[in-house]
């Protein structure tokens, strides 16, 4: 390996975070996110379902923003099960699909207790090999081979699997603790041996029931870095994700950064702009209603706060005393500013007038009465749509993308 490998970011809050019980993000919220994650180097945003029919026109979409450069240079891909008809359908939903994972689970616990006969081992094997076949030829640019519960997964089978997915022609391996079974030392020497054996690019997909997620993501990145191979860790926005979350985006990048033993040994892709951070948590906590923890690494209300008179007087005359990165790295320092006097929203059955004094002060014009009273319309569908006051950025990503917008407001079940 003659170039350094890299560990590169797959955020996939819009589909795994999607995915947690009892939260959930509207079409124009998973779009916020992506435009968000595009704007802070996130290399891939795992951006939905592409057989759920309700995903259908915000996907479509968010590709057509793709095309015109809206969300570049970030990949969207799309989340299937590992069965040709699934990548079929998805296929025809969604035409302009390039980049996709396709998941299938590998331990014995899921193949005896789940599949019940229906899938044994080299059925499993098969199915997820006609699946990556059927996705090139579709057009699937990268296609990363899924093993749900790999952690849980006998190693020789998970080494027979990925040789086949690679052979088959996928680009990477997502190795899946579906359960968050892991540990630090139990990833690193698996994934050490799956990337030896396979010789292919890795993804971490951590689960945080043990509250090693970060640690586990970072140190199974390391293994497959150390072997020679790009990692790629699957994150999401403040570690949303099922049960106890997916590994933090925030946490994942600091630790990279400033890590012992990782930093300046490592190589996070250079792309990956932290000073957007702030935002996207701020906005993602909004947009799930989800309030960020006081102790949230980088993010948090008290991360970068200092009390007790031996701290705050050592952090005040050098932040190095007790801090290991600054907080204008993440994008804080600014103040906020919130309006105290009269105003003016925009909601579902706002009216031209206060409509119009509402852009006014984002400093958006329109062309002319028709276009306004166009974007004024959306703005209704978008309050509906959201179920909640839209966000100075929403309200600009409606008036500058109206015929985008109206198409992921679009649902006909
Ligand atoms: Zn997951």
């Amino acid at each position: 390996m003659s170039k350094k490998p890299k560990i590169y970011i797959i955020d996939v809050t819009n589909r795994d975070g999607v995915q947690t019980s009892r939260i959930c993000l509207s079409k124009l919220e998973k779009t916020m996110i992506n435009l968000h994650l595009n704007e802070l180097g996130v290399f891939q945003s795992e951006f939905g379902f592409p057989v759920t029919k309700h995903e259908t026109n915000y996907l479509n979409a968010n590709l057509e923003l793709v095309e015109m450069g809206a969300l570049k240079p970030i990949r969207l891909g799309g989340w299937l099960r590992a069965i040709p008809k699934d990548v079929e359908d998805a296929f025809k939903a969604v035409p302009k699909l390039k980049h996709v994972n396709l998941s299938i689970s590998t331990s014995d616990q899921i193949i005896v207790h789940k599949f019940q006969g229906k899938l044994d081992h080299k059925s499993v094997i098969n199915e997820m090999i006609s699946g990556v076949k059927r996705a090139k030829s579709l057009g699937a640019e990268s296609i990363g081979v899924n093993a749900e519960d790999a952690s849980r997964t006998r190693l020789e089978y998970l080494v027979e699997f990925g040789q086949a997915a690679k052979e088959a022609g996928a680009a990477r391996i997502r190795y899946c603790d579906t359960l968050g079974y892991d540990s630090p030392s139990s990833i690193y020497e698996r994934i050490s041996k799956l990337a030896d054996a396979v010789k292919i690019d890795i993804e971490l997909h951590c689960h945080n029931d043990l509250g090693m997620v970060v640690a586990n993501s970072i140190m199974g990145a390391k293994a497959v870095n150390d072997a020679g191979f790009n990692a790629y860790i699957n994150t999401c926005v403040n570690g949303m994700g099922e049960r106890a979350g997916n590994a933090d985006l925030v946490s994942v990048i600091l630790a990279i950064k400033y890590g012992s033993g990782l930093a300046g040994e490592y190589q996070l892709d250079e792309k990956i702009d932290l000073k957007k951070a702030w935002k996207l948590c701020k906005y993602a906590s909004y947009a799930f209603g989800v309030p960020i923890p006081i102790n949230q690494p980088g993010i948090g209300a008290n991360a970068f706060a200092h009390e007790s008179g031996i701290h705050a007087d050592g952090a005040l005359k050098d932040r190095r005393n007790y801090e290991l990165y600054d907080f204008e790295e993440l994008g804080r320092g600014d103040p906020e500013i919130i309006e105290t006097g009269r105003q003016i929203t925009a909601g579902e059955y706002s009216g031209i007038k206060g409509f119009r004094n509402v852009y006014e002060n984002l400093e958006v014009e329109f062309k002319d009465d028709k276009e306004a009273a166009k974007v004024l319309e959306l703005v209704r569908y978008a309050n509906v749509h959201n179920q909640k006051p839209l966000t100075k950025e929403e309200l600009r990503f409606v008036a500058k993308h109206p015929d985008i917008a109206k198409k992921i407001f679009t649902m006909t079940p």
